[in-house]
């Protein structure tokens, strides 16, 4: 049977919405026997993964997915129950569109540095949006200036948005060109409204999604991805801002600190967590202002609570 490459854009649980190279979509099933060769998961495959398959039933547009092809990275959310297994969010993501804001609502430092901890261990770049800059005095823009600096040095882009003042508005488009992009945040940040200005017409859901999470429902999401233009798709992953770090070992921590990351060579012990250690490079960068402090105080956060949500 000849196989077609196809692109997942959509799954439901035991259907998956397969799209092809050209554009047609189809509504797809996994081959009876077919061989996981990826994480253990609940769902074998995810939103964003390229899949060879097979046309079943032409006329009812069905297709059978043979095979997963290599993924770039992928996400797993960690299951509410401890003994459960994990759930495949997303795979072959470009960037994360973080956007958060100073007030109404306050986004703080530690949900970010948590956030992008979860980002680096997928090994997923990001974007920083600060949104609602109008509502922002000079003095606390100033602030949102400094915070972006500290970013920015670290490696993450960064943009400043607010939508009453057409601030950013383009550049917040330009960034998802030809790109798989996520978009995270807390709720009320302006994702939404961000969106509806840029891609018109989606029916992102990231909100109502993220409200019934905080409600502790348990409830299985799935992805949905979305083509804002040819090339050019955004995942819409309610409860990406919940997804927590999957079984991440305490000592893999500072790796996905870029800034501790530089200096694991030179603490005296290999083994050091950078803690209260003799000689340790990290802590010795922070008491020397080479590592922010709000920084080394999300890695003990993180450190001492794995599960705490911000
Ligand atoms: P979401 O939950 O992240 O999708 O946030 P929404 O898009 O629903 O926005 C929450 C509220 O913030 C809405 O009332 C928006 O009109 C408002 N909002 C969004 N962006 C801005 C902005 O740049 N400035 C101001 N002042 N309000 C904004
Ligand atoms: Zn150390």
């Amino acid at each position: 049977m000849e196989l077609n490459k196809g692109l997942i854009m959509r799954s439901t649980g035991s259907w998956y919405e397969v799209r092809s190279e050209s554009g047609k979509v189809f509504a797809g099933r996994l081959k009876g026997k077919f061989k996981l060769k990826g994480p253990k998961t609940s769902n074998p495959i995810a939103v964003g993964d390229h899949v060879m398959y097979a046309v079943e039933d032409a006329a009812n547009e069905t297709v059978v997915i043979e095979e997963i092809l290599p993924r770039t990275n992928y996400i797993i959310r960690k299951s509410v129950h401890k003994t459960a297994q994990g759930q495949l969010m997303a795979a072959n993501v470009d960037q994360a569109i973080f956007v958060m804001t100073l007030k109404s609502p306050k986004t703080s430092l530690g949900f970010l540095d948590r956030f992008l901890v979860t980002a680096e261990a997928f090994r997923i770049p990001v974007q920083i949006v600060f949104n609602k800059m109008d509502l922002l005095s000079e003095e606390e823009q100033d602030q949102v200036f400094e915070y972006a600096g500290l970013y920015q040095e670290l490696g993450y882009g960064i943009l400043f948005t607010s939508i009453p003042a057409n601030q950013g508005v383009e550049e917040f488009k330009a960034i998802f060109q030809n790109k798989v992009s996520l978009l995270a945040g807390h709720s009320g940040v302006g994702k939404s409204s961000l969106m509806n200005l840029v891609a018109p017409g989606l029916q992102i859901k990231t909100k109502e999604i993220s409200d019934f999470a905080q409600k502790g429902v348990h409830t299985t999401t799935y992805s949905t991805m979305w083509e804002m233009n040819p090339g050019t798709y955004l995942i819409d992953s309610p409860g990406i801002n919940e997804m927590g770090v999957f079984e991440m070992e305490k000592a893999e921590l500072a790796h996905y600190f870029p800034e501790m990351r530089a200096l694991l060579g030179d603490c005296k012990f290999n083994n050091c967590l950078h803690l209260s250690e003799p000689a340790c490079a990290v802590r010795k960068a922070v008491e020397e202002g080479d590592i922010a402090t709000s920084r080394y105080l999300s890695y003990l956060s993180i450190f001492d609570n794995e599960d705490n949500r911000r």
